[in-house]
């Protein structure tokens, strides 16, 4: 990325990023990366790169050993309170409240982060009403679809007005109908302004979504690009033959 890119247009600046956890394992060896406000980005790569430990330093569940991390300018470290407030986190493991209704799930979020009691009114119908669970409102988490609980999580972390969304597997282990379901919701957030980072072992779903890559494989960030440049870059034709050749590795399914 151009040097000219002013600071507070990217929503994620991270330099030299390592973690070594304390078992010895390096999981991140030195990432630099830049997502600018707006982008739809995606980390594509097999299991074990290191995406989540990534995801984890950026939203302060992990400690970085050296280097850093600014999300639209706040450093996850040293200024993680503000850092906090940008970032939205939809974890790849649904960890709902079986026993809260969809509405208290929503409310409760809203509270752990400051907002004002009609604040939260507003928005919490309005994501009811963009993720179509409005008639599920009074539900608890135990009684809801597979789909549901996947755009519940999703509409929890957007409930804070983040402007900064990181989705970490959305579609692990769903049907492709509830994918593409999924994707029209990312979309349409993305749209809407917000700033995503999709993590994903999905070819189809990088390819869809995310106006920019960044392969990841190994602690490392092989290439950043768009599908054409990926391509290009590896002389390919498929963005399926640019993970194959990048990481080594075939395809999950
Ligand atoms: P990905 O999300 O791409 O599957 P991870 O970030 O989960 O990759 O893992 C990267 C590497 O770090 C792997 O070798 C994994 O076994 C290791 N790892 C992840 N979490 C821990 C942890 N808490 N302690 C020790 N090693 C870990």
């Amino acid at each position: 990325m151009s040097s000219t890119v002013k600071n507070e247009t990217l929503a994620l600046d991270v330099k030299g990023l390592k973690k070594t956890y304390d078992s010895g394992t390096k999981a991140l060896k030195g990432i630099d990366l830049q997502i600018k406000s707006g982008q739809f980005f995606g980390l594509l790569g097999p299991n074990g790169a290191g995406k989540s430990t990534l995801i984890h330093t950026i939203t302060g569940l992990s400690m970085p050993t050296s280097g850093s991390a600014k999300v639209f300018g706040s450093d996850v470290v040293g200024d993680y309170k503000t850092a906090r407030m940008y970032v939205g986190l939809s974890p790849q493991d649904i960890n709902l409240d079986w026993f809260l209704t969809v509405e208290q799930t929503l409310d409760f979020h809203a509270g752990y982060y400051g907002m004002r009691k009609k604040e939260r009114r507003q928005r919490i119908d309005e994501l009811l009403k963009v993720f179509s669970l409005t008639d599920k409102k009074d539900s608890r988490g135990m009684f809801l679809s597979g789909g549901m609980k996947r755009r519940m999580v999703i509409a929890r972390a957007l409930m804070h007005k983040p402007e900064f969304l990181i989705l970490d597997e959305p579609t692990a282990g769903v049907d492709v109908e509830l994918r593409r379901e999924l994707w029209k919701y990312v979309k349409k957030i993305n749209e809407q302004g917000t700033t995503i980072l999709l993590t994903t072992h999905y070819i189809e779903e990088a390819e869809e979504l995310c106006d920019q890559i960044a392969v990841i494989n190994a602690g490392k960030i092989l290439k950043i690009g768009t599908v054409a440049e990926l391509k290009k870059a590896y002389k390919v034709k498929t963005l399926e033959d640019v993970y194959l050749k990048a990481t080594g590795k075939k395809v999950q399914s």
